[in-house]
């Protein structure tokens, strides 16, 4: 028997969700009257993606209440980073006196990159040519030890890391203008702060107009990356590095999938359900919501009747990627092919993805579900840090889901030689 790959490095980060459920409260409040976070200034790359519109899926469109703070709603919000085109990522290592940088800053960047943007530009089908820029490539100094920011997990925006913000840009001085970027990585010496396999402190702010100004811009949207996820599996090298994609994501608008249970809504279906282990990618819903995916790559499933449609796997270039069932204005199932290549790394039974999304669901709360082919089955991987149970979830041919409530019936009728699926979907 194998053993259960370690779960609590994932169990950790319930405080970094509390962290970024804290600080939206705050921009959401503080920016009542204003516009819901419109006060990012051109330059810092402000606004949802810029999502083809198309008719036929405007019933797909869900939306959450303007209470959510950080919904899987589409469009996405404005306020946060763009997410299509050449989006410039402003990268400093910063250390401080108490726990002083140890070697070269640069080769604390490259544990995250090249293959940060190479994640991005996999993912989003080339779509997000993901730039990290280095304008000072050494530790940047901050004036405070460590220990007086008062960083800990779930710490808030304020004001320990008000202060790191105003205190970095102080820092970069007159050579780095903050109106270049569309958004800031922080990568903190990997010495200040506990270990990530005790409590994993990285955390982002994003979407935030109240946050310090620079150069005249708010600095709105920026990820914190502590520690290393290593989990002694000797894959650091390899996936260390993930981390950084799911901070990103939620500069990008994106919520957290892993709730107090874990990740076992989603499981390893999502970056923003689990980061550690092997590589893995997003669900073709948060594609579409990034801007990844056309119009014409969406179905939407809205009519009553049955309806057959085509699917092709989620990491291949090209084709439809996407069926959408609306239930109401802000839930419904959404279908996708799932396969190992690309970003998925750990598919060990491919198949179709059905999975329900709540627009009014918030970050950390369970906006998204997967159902479970093959429920109690243990799943088929036993990679380390990979959740088992959702493993094999997808739905294979000849499977049926049904929600009896809503009268919808989908059924896997086929798979073609070229490694399409056909699914149809019936609405009463
Ligand atoms: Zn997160």
């Amino acid at each position: 028997m194998q053993p259960q790959p370690p779960r609590h490095p994932i169990r950790k980060r319930r405080a970094a969700a509390l962290a970024s459920v804290t600080v939206l409260t705050l921009a959401v409040s503080t920016s009542a009257g204003t516009g819901h976070l419109t006060a990012g200034a051109p330059g810092t790359g402000t606004g949802p993606a810029g999502l083809p519109l198309s008719p036929a899926l405007t019933p797909c469109m869900i939306s959450g209440a303007t209470t959510v703070q950080m919904s899987e709603g589409i469009p996405t919000n404005g306020g946060y980073a763009r997410s299509t085109g050449t989006v410039h990522a402003l990268t400093l290592m910063v250390d401080f006196s108490d726990a002083p940088g140890e070697g070269n800053a640069l080769d604390r960047f490259h544990e995250f990159f090249p293959q940060t943007r190479e994640w991005f530009r996999t993912a989003s089908y080339g779509r997000l040519d993901y730039r990290p820029e280095t304008p000072i490539r050494e530790w940047l100094r901050m004036p405070k030890p460590f220990e007086k920011y008062g960083v800990e997990r779930g710490a808030p925006f304020d004001p320990g890391y008000r202060q790191l913000v105003k205190d970095i840009a102080a820092a970069a001085g007159p050579g780095v203008d903050f109106r270049d970027y569309d958004l800031v990585n922080v990568l903190m010496t990997p010495n200040a702060g506990p270990s990530a396999l005790d409590t994993v402190l990285s955390v982002t702010f994003a979407g935030n107009p109240e946050a310090p100004v620079a150069n005249g811009v708010a600095i709105a949207n920026v990820s914190f990356i502590y520690s290393r996820q290593d989990d002694g599996s000797g894959t650091y090298d390899t996936t260390g590095y993930r981390v950084l994609p799911h901070e990103n994501g939620h500069v990008f608008g994106l919520p957290d999938l892993y709730t107090q249970e874990g990740g076992a809504a989603v499981g390893h279906w999502d970056i923003m359900s689990e980061d550690w282990g092997a590589n893995n990618d997003l669900l073709g819903w948060h594609k579409w919501k990034l801007g990844w995916l056309d119009s014409s790559q969406v179905s939407c499933a809205a009519k009553r009747g049955s309806a057959e449609y085509t699917l092709t796997p989620l990491t291949r270039a090209g084709g439809p990627k996407l069926v959408f069932v609306p239930l109401d204005g802000h839930t419904g199932y959404a279908l996708e092919l799932r396969t190992r290549g690309g970003n998925d790394e750990e598919v060990c039974r491919p198949g179709i993805l059905i999975y329900k999304v709540d627009a009014e669901v918030d970050t950390g709360q369970g906006p998204i579900t997967v159902h479970d082919a093959r429920p109690n089955s243990d799943g088929c991987t036993r990679s380390p840090n990979v959740q088992t149970e959702l493993s094999d979830a997808p739905f294979a041919p000849g499977q049926t889901f049904k929600d009896p409530k809503a009268r919808i019936r989908i059924d896997v009728t086929s798979a073609d030689l070229k490694g399409n699926y056909r699914v149809r979907v019936t609405r009463q």
